[in-house]
Order: structure tokens, then sequence, then C-alpha cells
């Protein structure tokens, strides 16, 4: 999969048959509301061609990527894109110094 980062005023410029969220319901947003992403499939599921990325986002100024899983995560682990009002738990975790296992929350296939 590839991502990018787009502003949120650039979703109405989002083909939803190109990338895999289905709708704007399922965008997931910064907490300042300002950026949100999408992704798509960097290659064919059937003779591995590589896609290039969608169209649209020639549309969309000032985007972040593309990005791979790995550097997607990494943004989604910086306080901007972290839900706020985290849980006791959560916080404990977030305090301790030893770095844990990575969140998986958003782990999936490349
Ligand atoms: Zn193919």
């Amino acid at each position: 999969m590839k991502y990018m980062v787009i502003r949120a005023s650039d979703v109405k410029h989002i083909d939803f048959d190109k990338v895999e969220q289905t709708s704007v319901d399922t965008l997931r947003y910064n907490n300042k509301k300002t950026q949100t992403f999408v992704k798509w499939k960097s290659k064919c599921e059937c003779c591995d061609r590589a896609f290039t990325k969608p169209s649209f986002l020639s549309k969309c100024k000032n985007t972040t990527g593309p990005l791979t899983h790995e550097q997607m995560k990494e943004i989604l682990s910086y306080d901007l894109w972290t839900p706020r009002n985290p849980s006791n738990e959560e916080l404990e975790r977030s305090m301790r110094t030893v770095k844990e296992s990575p969140n998986t929350e958003y782990a999936e296939e490349e």
C-alpha cells in the first residue's frame, strides 16, 4: 500500500474508486481536522504491475507522500494524529521510556 496525506479541504477531490477508503466517512483525520490521508494499492494483485498514484491527487495541494506503510505509521504515531483523551493505560504506556512493540492498530499488509 502507498499512502498520501492530503489537506481536509481537498477531500472533495478524492475519487473513492481509486483508493482503499470507501467514502468520506471512513477517512481518518488528524486532531486539528486539517489533514487526512488516502491509501491505494502499490501494485496489481494479479500481475505485480506497479500502479501509479491516483490522478486526483494532482488536484490536491500540499500533499505529503507517496508514503510507505512504515512512514505513514510513523506519522500516525505523532501527537497530532493520536486520538485525544487517551485512557489511563495508554497514558501510562506513552510515559514509559522503554520502547514497546509497535502500535498495531494500523498494521496492515503492504
Ligand atoms: Zn494485473
